[in-house]
């Protein structure tokens, strides 16, 4: 390991993301938009960049998209690549700030096509995103062979109290639907090492 190889870290986004992006619309409902985002996770199964979960970052309000990140766990070989990591990492570097909830700032949420695991539900609070919106339950998610890691049982009672809601079950079925794709192609599994 050479000193110089570590000044600077960075990783890829799929080529097909950005234009993906352009696709999005502020008048959309909440289930359009959740839509929007299970679409990028199907894409990301489909082009092969990644596992098949996806996350979007808005402004609350005008519903203006800042981020929208897909898992690169396997593609870009970082375990913290996670879709909503991805989506943190994103919005925080667009609007130049590591608190997305910052004063003087308009509030920001974060839509997921999964649940988060016991990483990205730690990250929620020091994103400062003020909502989470869910598609898949985790348990969906687990029922492909992923697992969500140490997280507490009482996760949205906890993010509450940090003042975040929590919106559950948005398209849900739609969500599912590509983990059961994902699992049809023999998409790879890993996961935290949940004892057995
Ligand atoms: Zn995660």
């Amino acid at each position: 390991m050479s000193r110089d190889e570590n000044d600077a870290v960075s990783f890829h986004l799929p080529s097909w993301l950005a234009d993906y992006a352009t696709s999005y619309r502020t008048d959309w409902s909440d289930d359009e938009r959740m839509l929007f985002v299970i679409e990028a996770s199907r894409r990301n199964v489909v082009q092969g960049t990644g596992g098949p979960f996806a996350a979007g970052v808005f402004e609350i309000g005008s519903r203006r998209l800042i981020s929208l990140g897909v898992n690169l766990v396997t593609t870009e070989k970082l375990s913290i690549l996670h879709a909503e990591m991805v989506a943190f990492i994103l919005a925080q570097r667009t609007l130049q700030t590591y608190d997305l909830g910052g004063a003087g700032m308009a509030s920001h949420e974060l839509f997921t096509s999964s649940e988060p695991c016991a990483m990205c539900f730690g990250a929620i609070p020091w994103s400062g995103v003020r909502c989470v919106v869910c598609a898949a339950r985790a348990s969906d998610a687990m029922a492909i062979g992923f697992d969500e890691g140490p997280k507490m049982v009482e996760w949205c009672e906890e993010l509450k109290r940090r003042g975040i809601d929590t919106v559950r079950d948005v398209q849900r079925d739609a969500a599912r639907e590509v983990f059961s794709d994902y699992a049809r192609l023999g998409g790879r599994i890993y996961n935290s090492r949940e004892a057995t």
